[in-house]
This record gives C-alpha cells, structure tokens and sequence, in this order.
C-alpha cells in the first residue's frame, strides 16, 4: 500500500507496507536497527505515559532552601550524635549510589533497548539521576561536609562498599557488545533490570529514605527532607519503570523465565536485604528518638516483598507488616502548594499546556 503526493513536477511515494512492518520490528531487545529515533507510532505506550509523568516532576536541588538545615547542623546542642551520623551515612551512600544507578541505565540498559519510546524515558531517567547526584553535592557543600571525608565513606565504611559493590558487579559485565541472542546474556540482562529497579532502588534504598524522613517529621533538616522526598517519588517512578521493563522483555524473551532463574532473582533480593540490614545496623547503631532501627529492618522485609511480587516472584517473609505507613504519604507533594514558591507547580503546568491527547498517539 502505498501513498503519492504529487507536488508539482515532484512525486513522492510512501509506502506504508514497509513502515507497518517497521512498527511490528520494533522489540525491547534486538528489535530494528535504525538510527532515525523514530518513536511513533508507540509500541510501548506506558514508556512514554512514564516519560511525561516523570518530566512533570521536574526539580531542581538549589531551589530548595537550605538555610534552617545549615543553622540546625552547625547548633551542637540541637542534634544528638546519632541524627548527624544519619546524615552522614546518607550524604555517604547516596553520592555514590545515584551515580552508580544513572550510568548503569546509560550504558547498560540503554544501550541494550532497541525501542526508540524505551531509550526516550531511560535517558530522563539517567538525568533524574544526575539531579539526585547534584542534590547531594548541594547538601554537602551546604552543610560544609568535608568533600574527602564523604569519598573515603565509599571504602572505609564497610557496609556501604559492599552494597556498592553488590550493584557494580552486576553492571560491570555488560559493559561490552553484547550478544543477546544467547540466552545466557538476556538472563544477564534480566538480572540487571531486577537487581538495579526491585533491590537497589526498590528495596536499599529505602533504609535511608525511612531514617531521613523520620527526622524531617521531627522539623530536623527540612531541606535535605525536601529533596529526599522528591528523589523518593523519582524512585517509584524509576522501580515502575524497570519494573515494566523487565516484564516486557521477559513477554518477548519467555525462554529467560525459567524456575532456576527465578530462584536466582530471589537469591539476589535475599542478598541485597541482608547488606541493607548491615547497613541499617551501621546507620543507627543505637535507637534515636523516634528512631528504632528494628523498625526499619522490619520496613526492609516488607518492601522487598512487595518488589519480589511485582515482577511475579514468590516474597521472601510471611506476612510481614508496615512499620512505616506514613512512608507512603511523602512522596504525595503534588497536592501541597506552597512549596518552593510553587516552582514544581509551573513546570506541571507548563508541560500540560502543550500536553498531547494520548488516545491521538
Ligand atoms: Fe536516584
Ligand atoms: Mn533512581
């Protein structure tokens, strides 16, 4: 089937056969090769549902006010030892670990997506990660932590070297090209999307997220909560992604899903909650007030497992509870107003202004 614009002395024939057959090459993995970025039509419409929601919560680290949380930092009698040291495992971990995740997403999984809409919300993701980064630079020079002593936390602090350690070594073997029609390299792959979306960001995460949080509860460090709040919403955002990515590879791949795998994606999430409660263990050596490291480990169970039964495998515990339900609550900032001069309020509506209809895409 083919369509002719006749312009002029000029004909033009576009064939539509071939852009259909196109459309129907387009794969998560090994999918058309094409350097024409071309997104529509859109195979995968969540991604860019996923792009635009993502796009919508735009944040910048330095519109946050950092004056209360310098004052309360630099008063000695106002913070007990414990709630610095938190913030200290906090700027410590989070340095590394945001970096470590966006150059995964862009040289890893991004590279390895053959779907232009997959490529489009992995690169927002890797510059999310980059703010998140850039947010941490802008606590510690606020604070005026001393930039070396937050390196040397990435090796002398044992518990952070090795949950850094768990993610880098999962990434560093796809740093190369890749066969993916081995199955063995598209389990690598699988693992990666698992490992980084449902045990990192999903799960190691969340120790910091619950401590942090708890003291901006307590009106400690209002800016440095701020910023954790918004980077907590990118979070869901980043795990939902990888989330759905993982499962539409394993739709067109379902030869990787096979029970020994599965088996070795729990064995992953059982490491990744036995370091995260190390770590928590070094966070909070001893309770602080409203501070009770038993529930933050209890907290650690109960998320691993509902990332395990996202993605369709079997939870580690029975029947764990919520310690922490107000964590949930944090990342709804949309319904607050008066936040930063209402800045993430403009961007939401400056992208609506040029919003598209999805049903027109
Ligand atoms: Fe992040
Ligand atoms: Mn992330």
């Amino acid at each position: 089937m083919k369509k002719i614009y006749q312009i002029g002395a000029k004909k033009f024939e576009l064939d539509q056969t071939k852009a259909e057959a196109a459309f129907a090459a387009k794969k998560v993995i090994l999918g058309r090769d094409t350097m024409t970025f071309n997104l529509l039509p859109l195979k995968y419409q969540w991604a860019y549902d996923l792009y635009r929601t993502m796009k919508a919560n735009h944040w910048e680290p330095e519109d946050i006010p950092m004056g209360k949380d310098i004052e309360q930092w630099n008063d000695p009698g106002f913070l007990s030892e414990v709630e610095r040291w938190i913030i200290m495992m906090g700027v410590g971990y989070f340095s590394a670990a945001e970096g470590i995740v966006g150059d995964n997403i862009q040289h890893v999984i991004r590279e390895l997506m053959t779907a232009p809409e997959l490529k489009l919300v992995l690169g927002r993701h890797a510059h999310e990660e980059n703010i998140h980064a850039d947010s941490l630079l802008y606590m510690i020079s606020s604070l005026g932590i001393n930039p070396h002593e937050c390196e040397a936390m990435f090796e002398d602090v044992e518990t952070i070297r090795k949950k850094n350690e768990f993610v880098t070594n999962i990434s560093r073997d796809l740093r190369r090209d890749l066969d993916l029609t081995k199955l063995e390299n598209k389990q690598l792959l699988a693992r990666n999307m698992f490992v980084f979306g449902q045990c990192m960001e999903g799960t190691q995460f969340y120790g910091l997220f619950g401590m942090i949080l708890s003291l901006y509860r307590q009106n400690k460090f209002p800016g440095i909560g701020q910023m954790f709040r918004y980077t907590l919403r990118d979070e869901s955002n980043h795990i939902e992604l990888l989330r759905s990515l993982l499962m539409e590879l394993i739709e067109e791949n379902p030869e990787i899903w096979t029970p020994e795998f599965k088996e070795d994606l729990r064995e992953q999430m059982r490491t990744a909650v036995k370091l995260e409660k190390e770590f928590i263990s070094d966070c909070l050596p001893v309770n602080s007030l409203g501070l009770r490291a038993e529930d933050f480990l209890q907290y650690i169970d109960f998320i691993a497992d509902r990332r395990l039964e996202g993605v369709g495998l079997e939870r580690l515990s029975e029947g764990v509870t919520n310690p922490l339900p107000w964590l949930a609550e944090m990342m709804d900032i949309q319904k607050e107003q008066n936040f930063f001069e209402g800045r993430v309020t403009e961007y939401q509506k400056s992208s609506a202004l040029d919003a598209v209809d999805d049903d027109d895409l």
